[in-house]
């Protein structure tokens, strides 16, 4: 007995087993489990979006997590608001009897970047071009605590896709085409988890994601059907999967595709026989949105699709409303015998795992001493090291680098100088949007400050160029898009607006460097051959001076193409190895020496693999 005040208390009624951090991990969720109903049970199992619950809803349903979805933000997107946002949820679910803290998932994908201010990094087809495991580890080390210091614990990325087809509005989120690109850059996991979940403050939950199969999809098609064999969904598909288990990733997310005709949200082989039990993974399954509802088309969820989902593997339905009715459904089908108890408890086993080791119930709330350092000096250097890094030299008369000093160089369109362009999709809001979105520097911001010495004029047209410049800087490419199949309904071609710029200036007789700024390879071979250089930047983010750091020559080109660069939309799906010949071969790249850089088989040559098995 403890005496407290004059009241005999049982030690155990003092302070609960789960309770205490000494206790391990296990013990502390078997005692958990011991405590709750079935319905705190069920109600871990539902991720809800922030806009269909508020606080009072998640405490009083036990909810196990909220997400904003896309760019689902508070009011002022604020990095204070966030954390204000993230503690009230907390708030709530901290002071219900049993106590049990929220997680709370973003797409903070390149960054975190639905919340103003902060970083935004390249996405990963850039990051795939730069091949650097430890720099991809950093990035997202960097995007960790910036997501942490909002108070939010888990993070639905990195996506470790093999984009087969680039007419797939997604391409940009690979990070390369090959199995092996998204494998060793799994190295994300392990920058936002750390070495261990939990090892650090500022530790997140990643997620990898989406399994399985969702860049091999048929026409490229966005949430289509991979038809592909058993064999090869393996060997291309799974590795990113099994490298992410292997360095201990605590959620992977379930992909809207199908595969050969089964919608991934109810495939229990793939879910529980190959994830679970062949790969060995502990962690999460979580759903896609609204994915368990989709799983026979249309989006919200019936009985039938809830049994399926959960009896597949699927351990937390991410919801976008409805989680009363969810709750009771799902009770309904576990009191029937439909949904085994035992399968309940596993998801629930796995999900409290995962909220004791992130120590949410001894530290549940924002840090707001971190604040500081959202879209801070340091990660934006970072940031800038990224944007450099992932640029692909494909063309260069010797026009390139561009002295920094003197005469007038024109810089021209769409994408020069629009910040929201040149991050793409998960900015600010879901599919992002062209114009000053948020904090950084525009390639032009970048160019003028790299090139001080030289009188930089704009036109995003390109009007006005005569002889008296020494170059023109032509920035064209994609606008925004995040989902579905981006904003190329034609083809992978370029715009007119694009087209009119790029063909005034060449008309111009002055050299003209393009910088592609997309997600993907564009048809460009009628057009290349009027071009002096051609630099593929990607998706940079907010960090344009990267781009301009490599056109001026303060660092020389290192990244390879991590896609094959199509001759011909037609050509899609093109590979590496698949016997058809692109404009440029996966794995090229040039340096400012001139010599061609070596393809390919190099690529796994890059650094620091994967660690030894756990
Ligand atoms: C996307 C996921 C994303 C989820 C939550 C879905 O539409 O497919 O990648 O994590 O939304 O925003």
């Amino acid at each position: 007995l403890l005496v407290l005040g004059s009241t005999p208390v049982h030690a155990e009624e003092a302070a609960p087993i789960y309770r205490d951090s000494l206790r391990a991990v296990d013990e502390r969720v078997d005692d958990l489990m011991s405590r709750m109903s079935l319905n705190d049970k069920i109600g871990q199992m539902v991720q809800i979006e922030r806009g269909a619950a508020d606080a009072g809803a998640v405490g009083d349903h036990r909810l196990g997590a909220v997400l904003s979805a896309g760019g689902s933000t508070p009011d002022t997107n604020s990095p204070e608001a966030w954390a204000d946002m993230y503690d009230g949820y907390q708030r709530a679910a901290v002071e219900t009897p049993l106590g049990i803290p929220i997680l709370y998932g973003v797409d903070a994908v390149h960054g975190h970047n639905n919340v103003r201010g902060a970083t935004i990094f390249p996405h990963n087809i850039g990051l795939g071009a730069a091949g650097d495991p430890e720099l991809v580890r950093r990035v997202a080390e960097a995007t960790g605590v910036e997501i942490a210091a909002t108070g939010i614990d888990w993070t639905f990325a990195p996506c470790v896709c093999v984009a087969r087809d680039d007419r797939w509005g997604r391409t940009y989120e690979s990070f390369g085409e090959t199995p092996d690109l998204p494998s060793q850059l799994t190295s994300a996991v392990t920058g936002f988890q750390g070495e261990t979940l939990g090892d650090s403050p500022t530790s997140v939950l990643a997620t990898a994601k989406h399994y399985l199969g969702d860049g091999a999809t048929e026409e490229g098609r966005d949430r289509g059907d991979a038809v592909v064999d058993e064999e090869e969904l393996r060997a291309v598909h799974l590795p990113p999967f099994r490298a992410a288990v292997e360095r201990g990733v605590g959620s992977v997310m379930i992909s809207y595709s199908s595969w050969n005709g089964t919608k991934a949200h109810a495939d229990r082989y793939l879910i529980t026989d190959v994830l679970k039990e062949e790969l060995g993974f502990t962690g999460i399954v979580v759903s896609d949105y609204d994915g368990v509802g989709r799983i026979s088309g249309n989006r919200d969820f019936t009985p039938e699709e809830v049994r399926t989902g959960v009896n597949a593997g699927i351990d937390m339905i991410m919801l976008s409303k409805n989680h009363a009715r969810f709750i009771s459904d799902l009770r309904v089908e576990v009191e029937a015998g439909r949904v085994p108890r035992e399968r309940v408890d596993d998801a629930v086993r796995r999900i409290l795992t995962k909220k004791f080791e992130l120590g949410l119930f001894e530290a549940p709330y924002a840090d707001r001493d971190l604040l500081a350092q959202v879209g801070g000096d340091a990660h934006r250097e970072l940031a800038r090291e990224a944007v450099r890094a992932s640029q692909v030299l494909l063309e260069n008369d010797g026009v390139l680098p561009l002295a920094p000093e003197g005469g007038k160089v024109m810089v021209a369109g769409k994408n020069a100088d629009d910040i929201g362009n040149q991050s793409g999709g998960w900015t600010i809001s879901w599919q992002g949007s062209s114009g000053e979105t948020t904090d950084g520097t525009t390639i032009l911001d970048g160019i003028r400050e790299v090139a001080q010495g030289t009188e930089i004029v704009h036109d995003r047209e390109g009007r006005g160029i005569d002889d008296s410049f020494r170059a023109a800087i032509a920035v064209v490419g994609e606008t925004p898009y995040a989902e579905y199949e981006g904003d190329r309904p034609d083809g992978l071609v370029l715009d007119d607006e694009d087209r009119a710029t790029l063909t005034r200036l060449a008309d111009s007789g002055v050299p003209v460097v393009v910088v592609m700024v997309s997600g993907r390879p564009l048809e460009i071979a009628d057009e290349v051959g009027d071009w002096n250089g051609l630099v593929a930047a990607w998706l940079p983010g907010s960090e344009g001076a990267g781009v301009a750091d490599v056109l001026f020559g303060r660092s020389a080109p290192t990244g390879r193409l991590p896609v094959t660069w199509m001759r011909t939309s037609d050509q899609q799906p093109i590979n590496e190895g698949d016997g058809q010949e692109g404009l440029y071969p996966y794995g090229a790249g040039l340096s400012y020496d001139g010599a061609e850089r070596p393809a390919t088989e190099e690529a796994g040559e890059v650094p620091s693999p994967l660690p030894a098995q756990r």
